[in-house]
């Protein structure tokens, strides 16, 4: 049953399985003014996945320019650890 959120019509369609779709915009409002963000609010880092500001990183799709791929948002997550490990060493 699908409601058109545009005129509040009621319509049964018939399918075999759904995907549903939850939107792209990622929750970082909370860091606006802390960390940069681009211009839909995904984070800013290196390729290292470092922020502006020292010893926060970012890594998986709420960084900007993500594939939004579970295996991207794997391979940032352990860049990113390392790039933790050696910042934590580095103090
Ligand atoms: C419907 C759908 C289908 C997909 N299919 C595929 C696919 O077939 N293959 C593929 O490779 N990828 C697929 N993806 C993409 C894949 O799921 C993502 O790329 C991957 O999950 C990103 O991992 P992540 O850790 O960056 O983010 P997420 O998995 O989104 O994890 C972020 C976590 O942070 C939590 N969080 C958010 N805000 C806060 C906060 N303020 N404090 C604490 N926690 C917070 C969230 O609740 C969430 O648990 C799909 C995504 C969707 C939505």
């Amino acid at each position: 049953m699908l409601k058109n959120t545009q005129n509040g019509t009621i319509s049964l369609l018939a399918v075999d399985g759904v995907f549903v779709a939850i939107g792209l915009i990622p929750n970082t409002e909370y860091l606006r003014g802390v960390l940069p963000l681009d211009e839909w609010g995904y984070i800013v880092t290196t390729e290292l996945m470092e922020t502006t500001v020292p010893g926060i990183f970012a890594a998986g799709d709420i960084r900007h320019n993500s594939v939004k791929q579970a295996i991207a948002a794997a391979g940032d997550g352990a860049v990113a650890a390392l790039s933790a490990e050696k910042f934590v060493g580095s103090l």
